[in-house]
Protein backbone atom coordinates (compact mmCIF):
# COMPACT_ATOMS: atom_id res chain seq x y z
CA UNK A 1 0.00 0.00 0.00
CA UNK A 2 0.65 3.83 0.24
CA UNK A 3 2.43 3.64 3.21
CA UNK A 4 4.55 0.69 2.48
CA UNK A 5 6.01 1.90 -1.20
CA UNK A 6 6.59 5.37 1.19
CA UNK A 7 8.68 3.24 2.95
CA UNK A 8 10.31 1.47 0.79
CA UNK A 9 11.29 4.97 -1.31
CA UNK A 10 12.87 6.06 1.88
CA UNK A 11 15.15 2.99 2.38
CA UNK A 12 16.17 3.05 -1.50
CA UNK A 13 16.88 7.09 -0.87
CA UNK A 14 18.93 6.54 1.93
CA UNK A 15 21.13 3.59 -0.09
CA UNK A 16 21.65 5.80 -2.68
CA UNK A 17 23.12 8.58 -0.18
CA UNK A 18 24.43 6.07 1.34
CA UNK A 19 26.88 5.16 -1.63
CA UNK A 20 26.88 8.83 -2.43
CA UNK A 21 28.93 9.14 0.90
CA UNK A 22 31.13 6.48 1.33
CA UNK A 23 32.28 7.58 -2.75
CA UNK A 24 33.06 10.91 -1.64
CA UNK A 25 34.70 8.95 1.24
CA UNK A 26 36.64 6.83 -0.98
CA UNK A 27 37.78 10.07 -3.46
CA UNK A 28 38.53 12.06 -0.61
CA UNK A 29 41.17 9.06 0.30
CA UNK A 30 42.48 8.55 -2.73
CA UNK A 31 43.10 12.80 -3.11
CA UNK A 32 44.77 12.71 0.45
CA UNK A 33 47.15 9.57 -0.83
CA UNK A 34 47.73 11.45 -4.39
CA UNK A 35 49.17 14.06 -2.42
CA UNK A 36 51.46 12.26 -0.43
CA UNK A 37 52.53 10.34 -3.22
CA UNK A 38 53.14 13.20 -5.29
CA UNK A 39 50.24 12.54 -8.13
CA UNK A 40 49.31 15.43 -8.21
CA UNK A 41 51.25 17.94 -9.51
CA UNK A 42 51.20 21.11 -11.98
CA UNK A 43 51.33 21.42 -15.62
CA UNK A 44 52.22 24.45 -17.36
CA UNK A 45 50.60 26.52 -19.92
CA UNK A 46 51.89 29.44 -21.85
CA UNK A 47 51.16 33.23 -21.46
CA UNK A 48 51.99 35.17 -24.52
CA UNK A 49 53.16 38.29 -25.27
CA UNK A 50 49.91 39.58 -27.65
CA UNK A 51 52.30 42.03 -29.67
CA UNK A 52 54.99 39.81 -30.30
CA UNK A 53 53.72 36.54 -29.79
CA UNK A 54 56.53 35.37 -27.66
CA UNK A 55 56.46 33.39 -24.13
CA UNK A 56 56.65 35.63 -21.29
CA UNK A 57 55.58 32.81 -18.55
CA UNK A 58 53.21 29.76 -17.68
CA UNK A 59 50.10 29.16 -15.61
CA UNK A 60 50.38 26.36 -13.39
CA UNK A 61 47.64 24.03 -13.69
CA UNK A 62 47.07 21.01 -11.61
CA UNK A 63 46.80 17.38 -11.94
CA UNK A 64 46.01 13.93 -11.28
CA UNK A 65 47.24 11.07 -12.31
CA UNK A 66 44.35 8.80 -12.25
CA UNK A 67 44.93 6.54 -15.46
CA UNK A 68 41.90 4.32 -15.15
CA UNK A 69 39.64 7.25 -13.80
CA UNK A 70 40.38 10.42 -15.12
CA UNK A 71 39.27 13.64 -12.47
CA UNK A 72 39.24 17.31 -14.29
CA UNK A 73 41.02 19.76 -11.80
CA UNK A 74 37.41 21.93 -11.49
CA UNK A 75 36.24 18.51 -9.62
CA UNK A 76 39.27 17.40 -7.42
CA UNK A 77 40.36 21.15 -6.24
CA UNK A 78 36.22 21.26 -5.28
CA UNK A 79 36.44 18.04 -3.34
CA UNK A 80 39.64 19.34 -1.29
CA UNK A 81 37.81 22.24 -0.60
CA UNK A 82 35.25 20.63 1.21
CA UNK A 83 37.05 17.82 2.48
CA UNK A 84 39.82 19.76 4.41
CA UNK A 85 42.27 18.72 2.20
CA UNK A 86 42.98 22.41 0.26
CA UNK A 87 45.42 23.80 2.52
CA UNK A 88 47.41 20.41 1.23
CA UNK A 89 47.27 20.72 -1.81
CA UNK A 90 47.87 24.35 -2.40
CA UNK A 91 51.00 23.73 -0.33
CA UNK A 92 52.49 20.84 -2.35
CA UNK A 93 51.32 22.60 -5.87
CA UNK A 94 52.58 25.84 -4.66
CA UNK A 95 55.69 24.14 -3.95
CA UNK A 96 56.18 21.97 -7.18
CA UNK A 97 55.90 25.05 -9.13
CA UNK A 98 58.01 27.28 -7.83
CA UNK A 99 60.99 24.72 -7.55
CA UNK A 100 60.17 24.17 -11.21
CA UNK A 101 60.14 27.82 -12.56
CA UNK A 102 63.14 28.55 -10.37
CA UNK A 103 65.22 26.32 -13.02
CA UNK A 104 63.71 28.93 -16.15
CA UNK A 105 65.67 31.94 -17.19
CA UNK A 106 63.44 35.12 -17.36
CA UNK A 107 59.97 33.90 -17.38
CA UNK A 108 56.96 34.81 -15.42
CA UNK A 109 54.70 32.10 -13.32
CA UNK A 110 51.19 32.62 -12.70
CA UNK A 111 49.63 30.02 -9.65
CA UNK A 112 45.97 29.96 -8.66
CA UNK A 113 45.14 30.38 -5.05
CA UNK A 114 41.73 28.87 -3.54
CA UNK A 115 39.94 30.95 -1.49
CA UNK A 116 40.59 29.10 1.50
CA UNK A 117 44.16 28.98 1.51
CA UNK A 118 44.41 32.84 0.94
CA UNK A 119 41.75 33.11 4.02
CA UNK A 120 44.47 31.11 5.84
CA UNK A 121 45.97 33.81 8.48
CA UNK A 122 49.09 31.33 7.93
CA UNK A 123 49.04 32.05 4.06
CA UNK A 124 51.80 34.66 3.73
CA UNK A 125 54.21 33.25 5.49
CA UNK A 126 54.24 30.08 4.17
CA UNK A 127 54.57 31.64 1.05
CA UNK A 128 57.67 33.16 2.30
CA UNK A 129 58.84 30.36 3.66
CA UNK A 130 58.30 28.51 0.08
CA UNK A 131 59.91 31.17 -1.77
CA UNK A 132 62.60 31.18 0.65
CA UNK A 133 63.50 27.47 0.03
CA UNK A 134 63.44 27.46 -3.92
CA UNK A 135 64.85 30.95 -4.22
CA UNK A 136 62.09 31.80 -6.83
CA UNK A 137 62.08 35.54 -7.64
CA UNK A 138 58.93 36.96 -5.73
CA UNK A 139 58.52 39.38 -8.22
CA UNK A 140 58.36 37.35 -11.16
CA UNK A 141 54.84 35.59 -9.69
CA UNK A 142 51.98 36.45 -9.94
CA UNK A 143 48.71 34.95 -7.49
CA UNK A 144 45.38 34.40 -9.91
CA UNK A 145 41.94 34.81 -7.57
CA UNK A 146 38.65 34.73 -8.25
CA UNK A 147 35.88 37.46 -7.31
CA UNK A 148 34.32 35.20 -5.23
CA UNK A 149 37.17 34.65 -2.76
CA UNK A 150 37.31 38.41 -1.61
CA UNK A 151 33.45 38.62 -1.55
CA UNK A 152 33.41 35.72 1.02
CA UNK A 153 36.00 36.97 3.17
CA UNK A 154 37.20 40.85 2.22
CA UNK A 155 38.93 42.02 5.32
CA UNK A 156 40.37 38.53 5.61
CA UNK A 157 41.69 38.43 1.28
CA UNK A 158 42.09 42.27 1.82
CA UNK A 159 45.57 41.52 4.24
CA UNK A 160 46.84 38.42 2.77
CA UNK A 161 46.90 40.69 -0.38
CA UNK A 162 48.59 43.07 0.83
CA UNK A 163 51.17 41.06 3.01
CA UNK A 164 51.91 38.98 -0.22
CA UNK A 165 51.97 42.03 -2.02
CA UNK A 166 54.87 43.08 0.27
CA UNK A 167 56.91 40.87 -0.58
CA UNK A 168 56.77 41.53 -4.44
CA UNK A 169 54.12 39.20 -5.67
CA UNK A 170 51.29 40.18 -7.89
CA UNK A 171 47.40 39.62 -8.34
CA UNK A 172 45.60 38.63 -11.36
CA UNK A 173 41.34 38.53 -11.16
CA UNK A 174 40.91 35.19 -12.72
CA UNK A 175 37.80 34.42 -15.12
CA UNK A 176 36.68 38.32 -15.43
CA UNK A 177 33.84 38.88 -16.50
CA UNK A 178 32.36 35.02 -15.57
CA UNK A 179 30.51 36.06 -12.52
CA UNK A 180 30.06 39.67 -10.86
CA UNK A 181 33.02 41.41 -13.27
CA UNK A 182 32.92 44.15 -10.43
CA UNK A 183 34.84 47.42 -10.47
CA UNK A 184 34.55 48.12 -6.86
CA UNK A 185 36.44 44.27 -6.71
CA UNK A 186 39.12 45.28 -8.98
CA UNK A 187 40.00 48.70 -7.54
CA UNK A 188 39.91 47.77 -3.96
CA UNK A 189 41.98 44.91 -3.95
CA UNK A 190 44.73 46.40 -6.31
CA UNK A 191 44.69 44.10 -8.74
CA UNK A 192 47.68 44.26 -11.20
CA UNK A 193 46.02 42.40 -13.98
CA UNK A 194 42.74 40.74 -15.04
CA UNK A 195 42.36 37.74 -16.87
CA UNK A 196 39.16 37.82 -19.17
CA UNK A 197 36.82 34.82 -18.88
CA UNK A 198 37.15 31.50 -21.76
CA UNK A 199 33.33 32.03 -22.25
CA UNK A 200 33.71 35.85 -23.12
CA UNK A 201 36.01 35.33 -25.53
CA UNK A 202 34.00 32.19 -27.19
CA UNK A 203 31.58 34.77 -27.31
CA UNK A 204 33.10 37.46 -29.04
CA UNK A 205 33.40 35.08 -31.79
CA UNK A 206 29.53 34.01 -32.15
CA UNK A 207 28.02 37.59 -31.68
CA UNK A 208 28.65 41.20 -32.43
CA UNK A 209 27.02 41.96 -28.88
CA UNK A 210 29.95 39.60 -27.46
CA UNK A 211 32.59 41.41 -29.52
CA UNK A 212 31.61 44.43 -27.68
CA UNK A 213 31.20 43.49 -24.57
CA UNK A 214 34.83 42.31 -24.85
CA UNK A 215 36.06 45.74 -26.21
CA UNK A 216 34.01 47.38 -23.02
CA UNK A 217 35.67 44.79 -20.84
CA UNK A 218 39.03 46.13 -22.22
CA UNK A 219 38.58 49.94 -22.13
CA UNK A 220 37.23 49.13 -18.51
CA UNK A 221 40.50 47.66 -17.61
CA UNK A 222 42.65 50.43 -19.48
CA UNK A 223 40.80 53.15 -17.60
CA UNK A 224 42.24 51.84 -14.33
CA UNK A 225 45.37 51.21 -16.02
CA UNK A 226 45.27 47.47 -15.83
CA UNK A 227 46.61 45.20 -17.84
CA UNK A 228 44.53 41.76 -19.52
CA UNK A 229 45.06 38.79 -20.35
CA UNK A 230 43.07 36.70 -22.35
CA UNK A 231 42.03 33.10 -21.63
CA UNK A 232 41.18 30.50 -24.40
CA UNK A 233 42.33 31.78 -27.26
CA UNK A 234 41.91 28.58 -30.02
CA UNK A 235 41.50 30.68 -33.09
CA UNK A 236 44.17 32.66 -34.68
CA UNK A 237 41.20 35.09 -35.61
CA UNK A 238 40.57 35.64 -31.97
CA UNK A 239 43.79 36.47 -31.05
CA UNK A 240 43.78 39.46 -33.62
CA UNK A 241 41.09 40.42 -32.23
CA UNK A 242 41.77 40.47 -28.70
CA UNK A 243 45.35 42.02 -30.01
CA UNK A 244 43.76 44.92 -31.96
CA UNK A 245 41.46 45.22 -29.03
CA UNK A 246 44.07 45.78 -26.37
CA UNK A 247 45.18 42.82 -24.54
CA UNK A 248 48.70 42.45 -23.72
CA UNK A 249 48.74 38.76 -23.14
CA UNK A 250 47.06 35.74 -24.41
CA UNK A 251 46.80 32.45 -23.40
CA UNK A 252 44.94 29.33 -25.11
CA UNK A 253 45.36 26.31 -27.33
CA UNK A 254 46.35 28.21 -29.89
CA UNK A 255 49.60 29.56 -28.35
CA UNK A 256 50.59 26.44 -26.26
CA UNK A 257 48.65 23.40 -24.58
CA UNK A 258 49.21 22.42 -20.63
CA UNK A 259 52.03 20.52 -20.62
CA UNK A 260 54.36 18.42 -17.92
CA UNK A 261 57.27 20.16 -16.25
CA UNK A 262 59.62 18.27 -18.76
CA UNK A 263 57.80 19.54 -21.81
CA UNK A 264 56.92 23.14 -21.11
CA UNK A 265 59.31 24.35 -24.06
CA UNK A 266 57.70 21.86 -26.22
CA UNK A 267 55.95 24.68 -27.61
CA UNK A 268 58.69 27.01 -28.27
CA UNK A 269 61.69 25.78 -28.29
CA UNK A 270 64.60 27.67 -27.16
CA UNK A 271 67.46 29.29 -29.08
CA UNK A 272 71.15 29.38 -27.94
CA UNK A 273 70.69 32.34 -26.24
CA UNK A 274 68.09 30.42 -23.78
CA UNK A 275 65.41 32.44 -25.51
CA UNK A 276 62.35 30.77 -26.88
CA UNK A 277 62.70 31.12 -30.81
CA UNK A 278 60.04 32.71 -32.33
CA UNK A 279 56.68 30.75 -33.44
CA UNK A 280 56.47 29.53 -36.84
CA UNK A 281 52.66 30.12 -37.56
P1 LIG B 1 41.60 28.73 -14.75
O1 LIG B 1 42.56 29.17 -13.72
O2 LIG B 1 40.71 29.75 -15.36
O3 LIG B 1 42.48 28.00 -15.86
C1 LIG B 1 42.21 28.02 -17.23
C2 LIG B 1 41.56 26.74 -17.68
O4 LIG B 1 41.27 26.81 -19.08
C3 LIG B 1 42.45 25.50 -17.52
O5 LIG B 1 41.59 24.40 -17.25
C4 LIG B 1 43.06 25.36 -18.92
O6 LIG B 1 43.53 24.05 -19.19
C5 LIG B 1 41.89 25.73 -19.76
N1 LIG B 1 42.28 26.23 -21.08
C6 LIG B 1 43.38 26.92 -21.42
N2 LIG B 1 43.37 27.26 -22.71
C7 LIG B 1 42.21 26.78 -23.22
C8 LIG B 1 41.63 26.80 -24.53
O7 LIG B 1 42.16 27.35 -25.49
N3 LIG B 1 40.42 26.18 -24.66
C9 LIG B 1 39.80 25.57 -23.62
N4 LIG B 1 38.63 24.97 -23.86
N5 LIG B 1 40.32 25.52 -22.38
C10 LIG B 1 41.52 26.13 -22.19
P2 LIG B 1 41.96 23.32 -16.16
O8 LIG B 1 43.41 23.03 -16.18
O9 LIG B 1 40.99 22.19 -16.36
O10 LIG B 1 41.62 24.05 -14.80
C11 LIG B 1 40.31 24.45 -14.52
C12 LIG B 1 40.25 25.35 -13.31
O11 LIG B 1 40.64 24.64 -12.13
C13 LIG B 1 41.20 26.55 -13.38
O12 LIG B 1 40.62 27.56 -14.17
C14 LIG B 1 41.29 26.92 -11.93
O13 LIG B 1 40.17 27.66 -11.52
C15 LIG B 1 41.25 25.56 -11.26
N6 LIG B 1 42.63 25.15 -10.95
C16 LIG B 1 43.53 24.51 -11.72
N7 LIG B 1 44.69 24.31 -11.06
C17 LIG B 1 44.53 24.86 -9.84
C18 LIG B 1 45.37 25.00 -8.68
O14 LIG B 1 46.55 24.60 -8.67
N8 LIG B 1 44.83 25.61 -7.58
C19 LIG B 1 43.55 26.10 -7.59
N9 LIG B 1 43.09 26.68 -6.47
N10 LIG B 1 42.74 25.99 -8.65
C20 LIG B 1 43.22 25.39 -9.76
MG1 LIG C 1 43.79 30.72 -13.57
MG1 LIG D 1 40.59 31.62 -15.62
MG1 LIG E 1 38.47 29.11 -14.89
Amino acid sequence: DAKENGKERVVIYDRALGDAKAAEYRLERDLRNAIETGDVFPFFQPLVDAQTRTLVGFEALARWNRPHDPITPDRFIALAERSGLMDMLGATLLEQSLEEAAKWKDYLLSVNISPLQLCNPRFPLQVENLIAKTGFDPHKLTMEVTEGALIANPEQARSAIHALKKLGIRFALDDFGSGYASIGVLRQFGFDRIKIDRSLVVAADETENGAAVIQATIALARALDVPVTAEGVERQEQADFLTLSGCDQLQGFLLGRPASASQVFRDFPLGTDGKPMARAS
